[in-house]
């Protein structure tokens, strides 16, 4: 059965490396649909990762909740904990932090099937064939350890190993980067698969647009530690709102040529270098300002986008069309997006 999550207002802080908390995430909303695939993309340290160690109770929430089917993840005590994890599980970029390199891929895979539930041995053997045939590997890899095999099917591995306790949610953190491009396709036709059979409702984290494109319902794009769009993922590819979220596009020449369909709107040339995000010190007001060819960079009269930050996309309650762009200034298309070279 597919469950829902509700990331409400979220707030999470981290120790800044000279002392003082960092907000991370910051008043962050966003709806996973049951049994939809939700593309979270956004430049490293804009918050992705840590956004997803919220959903998984690694992080707590400093200000709002996230809801699972209504009830609140709180994360106090192993009964907490064990609740959680039998719901919501977590699969990383590198699938080596899962996997004991000493441990046979059985032995990993039994481990993990009994870990909230006892299994008697023909059982144990049972899952673990069940959790190998899942992700499209043969029988005979139960018996291999994690360094005989390809990052893709070690990367398959730590996929069975997290759907071992049957979870209903399943948070995808750069699942594909370290892959190849071929093995890349392969593991994310097999992760929409597991969506479709399993009933899964999937957070899928990824700097990578075509990864997302492939497989996400839904896209919501991050940009220091806020969320500036959210769209079905159709209406975002062919249609991207937010001035920050065209220029990730337009800096990505593949995603604009074959691999995507270029946005009917203009996208401004990636002649403006963005400054590296610090999420430490974020720009008042709208945090894009400094750089957004529709503000008060190139629009000096413009001054409410310094001043207040526009209202961030509200994935729990959606628009008529559902695409939502938290800009002050959202249907001012061309020449705005059209950077100007400032005077
Ligand atoms: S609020 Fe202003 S600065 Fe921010 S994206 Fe919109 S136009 Fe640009």
């Amino acid at each position: 059965m597919s469950a829902e999550v509700l990331v409400d207002q979220l707030t999470v802080r981290h120790r800044g490396p000279r002392g003082g908390r960092v907000t991370a995430v910051d008043g962050v909303t966003l709806r996973l649909a049951a049994g939809s695939t939700t593309g979270l993309v956004g430049e490293s340290g804009c918050g992705k990762s840590t956004l997803a160690g919220a959903v998984v109770g690694l992080w707590p929430a400093a200000g709002g909740r996230v809801l699972l089917d209504g009830r609140e993840v709180r994360v106090r005590t192993l009964r907490d904990r064990r609740w959680l994890a039998g719901r919501v599980q977590l699969v990383l970029q590198d699938p080596d932090t899962a996997l004991n390199p000493r441990m046979t891929v059985e032995r990993t895979l039994a481990e993990a099937a009994t870990a909230l539930v006892r299994l008697d041995r023909p059982r144990r053997e049972h899952r673990v064939a069940e959790l190998l045939d899942l992700v499209g590997l043969p029988s005979t890899t139960a018996a291999r350890l994690p360094g005989e095999l390809s990052g893709g099917q070690r990367q398959r591995i730590a996929l069975a190993r997290a759907l071992a306790v049957r979870p209903r949610v399943l948070v995808a953190d750069e699942v594909t980067s370290a892959l190849d491009a071929t093995t890349q396709a392969a593991v994310l036709d097999t992760l929409c698969e597991l969506r479709q059979h399993l009933g899964l409702t999937v957070l899928f984290i990824s700097h990578s647009l075509p990864a997302v494109r492939r497989v996400a319902d839904r896209v919501a794009v991050m940009h220091l530690g806020r969320i500036v769009e959210s769209a079905p993922a159709e209406a975002f590819f062919r249609s991207p709102g937010h001035p920050y979220t065209r220029r990730l596009l337009a800096s990505l020449p593949a995603m604009t040529g074959a691999l995507l369909p270029r946005p009917r709107i203009p996208v401004p040339p990636p002649a403006v270098h963005l400054d590296p995000l610090d999420v430490a010190a974020p720009p008042p007001g709208c945090r894009f300002h400094p750089h957004c060819p529709r503000g008060p960079r190139h629009h000096p009269e413009r001054t409410v986008c310094a001043e207040r930050a526009p209202l961030s996309p509200t994935t729990a309650i959606p628009t008529t069309t559902g695409h939502e762009v938290a800009c002050h200034f959202p249907d001012d298309d061309a020449p705005g997006d059209t950077a100007r070279t400032p005077g």
